[in-house]
């Protein structure tokens, strides 16, 4: 069984700052990328969209540079959104979206995840004109769906969590002030976000991980297996059912993006870092996910393929690349100093039930 699709679009990923770049970007390449969303989150953080960097932030314009020059020049697309932080102006959102280089924004909750202290909460930018100017310039809101400083039962509980209760509060108001502005929902992971997204307006859209499709809690806990620990952690079953669901539903709000995310070093002296490196092997596990056969393939096609270039404005790659079902090893990626464990070996899942080829 072989399927070709067009490349992918990866409209939520990590690759960080420095010398690993290349190899990161590489293994991007080597799982038919044909373009990449950057996520700002670096240190120090992506928070002014042009000049020269500081200290204390790096710019959009000179981060893209530093991309292309490890390789992601190769890319039909790449998007480095604006972190979001109380520093941003509206005007830095109209010059940003004259200059060219600005087509997005991240939210981070603050404190919520890997670097993002810097975040402020999301009522800020409903009430400073941050909102009203993506909104009025077409700039699309990268949410990470958290609701911040919240612990115990009410972080991740048995009758809800902080990504539940964001979208149960925050991004209905959101979207209900802000009705064409566009907002892609970040790697979802509970029922309730996937609900709001299928019923809300068409500006509103969702990526989901491969990690969130395929494993609940339960892998997370059972045998303590770290390296699919990532935020939002992986929920239980109702909710993998429902992501799943909206996945292979063929509807167009729900695309790819990975949030792989290579570190270096997984566990720290107070606990472990979060995310899951999925450089190399998404689409394989995207299939594994979707059980990829002959009534699905159109259906995957729109998920990996389309749907997510669509939203960003994109045209489809015209580059292909194909899935056969047939095992494949992964193994982990050896940078010139640093080796990044992929979910699956950290899984102890080195065998893939899917091989990747480049067509081109
Ligand atoms: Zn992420």
């Amino acid at each position: 069984m072989k399927f070709t699709f067009p490349k992918w679009y990866d409209l939520h990923a990590h690759f960080r700052q420095g010398d690993n770049l290349p190899y990161y970007i590489q293994s991007h390449m080597n799982m038919a990328c044909a373009g990449i969303l950057a996520m700002p989150n670096t240190k120090p953080p992506i928070t002014r969209v042009m000049g020269s960097n500081t200290d204390q932030y790096w710019t959009i314009e000179s981060y893209l540079n530093d991309l292309k020059a490890a390789g992601a020049d190769a890319f039909d697309q790449i998007i480095v959104p604006l972190y979001l932080t109380k520093e941003t102006t509206p005007e830095m959102i109209i010059e940003g979206t004259q200059s060219g280089l600005l087509k997005s924004c991240k939210y981070y909750p603050p404190h919520g995840t890997t670097n993002s202290e810097f975040g402020a909460p999301i009522q800020t930018y409903m009430d400073n004109g941050v909102f009203a100017a993506m909104s009025d310039t077409g700039v699309i809101l990268n949410i990470h769906g958290e609701e911040h400083g919240l612990s115990g039962e009410a972080y991740f509980g048995k009758n809800g969590n902080a990504e539940d209760l964001f979208y149960k509060e925050r991004v209905p108001k959101i979207h209900e002030m802000f009705p064409n502005l566009k907002i892609a929902c970040e790697h979802i992971t509970t029922k309730t976000a996937a609900d709001f997204v299928t019923q809300a307006n068409n500006n509103v859209a969702a990526t989901i991980t491969p990690q969130h499709l395929l494993y609940t809690v339960a892998d997370l806990l059972q045998g303590l297996k770290y390296h699919l620990y990532c935020l939002p952690l992986v929920k239980f079953d109702e909710d993998r059912q429902a992501l799943l669901k909206a996945a292979v539903s063929g509807n167009k709000k729900f695309f790819a993006g990975t949030d792989s995310a290579p570190h270096t070093h997984k566990q720290t002296p107070c606990g472990c870092a979060a995310g899951c490196f999925t450089g190399d092997i998404a689409p394989q596990l995207y299939a594994e996910a979707f059980d990829l056969n002959e009534m699905n393939k159109d259906v995957f096609e729109k998920f990996l393929c389309l749907n997510g270039p669509e939203f960003y404005g994109f045209e489809k790659s015209n580059q292909s690349f194909s899935l056969e079902k047939m095992p494949s090893q992964t193994s982990p990626l050896k940078t010139k100093t640093d080796t990044i464990i992929p979910l699956t070996v950290g899984m102890e899942r080195p065998t893939l039930q899917w091989t990747l080829n480049q067509n081109d």
